[in-house]
């Protein structure tokens, strides 16, 4: 049951990669963990976004490996599974080349923190990640080095694109939707102007906020 809600959750949050327009023709990929068990849950390879849904999405083992089913899975599932193997908090990971952040990525460039939606969702500089070819571990390995002990939980893979991690595949594509919004914003501020930096002060008091008490809570803390 959990996996069958778990397919439906993947499906639908695929659309959300094209509802925010960061993915192109088939391009992009969203996966969750199955909670509890060696397992994850992925986008089929080369399915048109159109046809996305609960039952062709791929189960595989945490090597990636299809367990049922017909469909190949996703060709970044390699990075997915090293991710999850690596990672254990991490309950889902999305990839795109969303285009803002993937110009950053193409200069090799990180995002510096200009904004305070920087600071809130990713605590500062959005990083830059290691070249890689798909195929292998070397995709994994590169997100795992650069964002073990990081606060962003986005990577900008340099001369490919962004992976994204988060406890749930919801806050993954999140952080995919986030990313690519500040990364337009600051190419926006750096194309006409020199942005103004932020004190570290404010970046970390904007962070621990955010992360600790924006949002609704079943019992928000007291107020002040
Ligand atoms: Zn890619």
């Amino acid at each position: 049951m959990i996996e069958r809600d778990l397919r439906e959750t993947v499906a639908r949050l695929h659309g959300e990669l094209t509802r925010y327009g960061l993915v192109a023709w088939t391009a992009g990929n969203v996966s969750a963990r199955v909670p509890g068990r060696d397992l994850m849950i992925i986008k089929p390879s080369g399915v048109d976004y159109d046809d996305l849904a609960a039952d062709n999405m791929v189960l595989c083992d945490l090597d990636g490996v299809p367990v049922e089913g017909e469909l190949s899975p996703s060709s970044d599932t390699a990075a997915h599974a090293y991710v999850y193997r690596a990672m254990p908090e991490v309950g889902g990971v999305v990839h795109t080349h969303s285009t803002y952040a993937t110009a950053w990525a193409a200069r090799g460039e990180s995002i510096p923190c200009w904004l305070t939606a920087q600071a809130d969702e990713f605590g500062g500089e959005i990083p830059v990640g290691p070249f890689a070819l798909i195929g292998g571990d070397d995709i994994g390995k590169g997100i795992v080095s650069t964002l073990t002990g990081h606060r962003s939980p986005a990577v900008l893979m340099r001369n490919h694109g962004v992976f994204t991690i988060g406890r749930s595949a919801r806050s993954a594509v999140k952080a995919a939707v986030m990313c690519e919004d500040v990364a337009r914003t600051a190419h926006l501020a750096r194309a006409l102007g020199q942005p103004v930096p932020m004190a570290q002060a404010d970046i970390d008091a904007l962070y621990d906020r955010y992360q600790n008490v924006y949002g609704q809570r079943p019992s928000p803390p007291a107020t002040t």
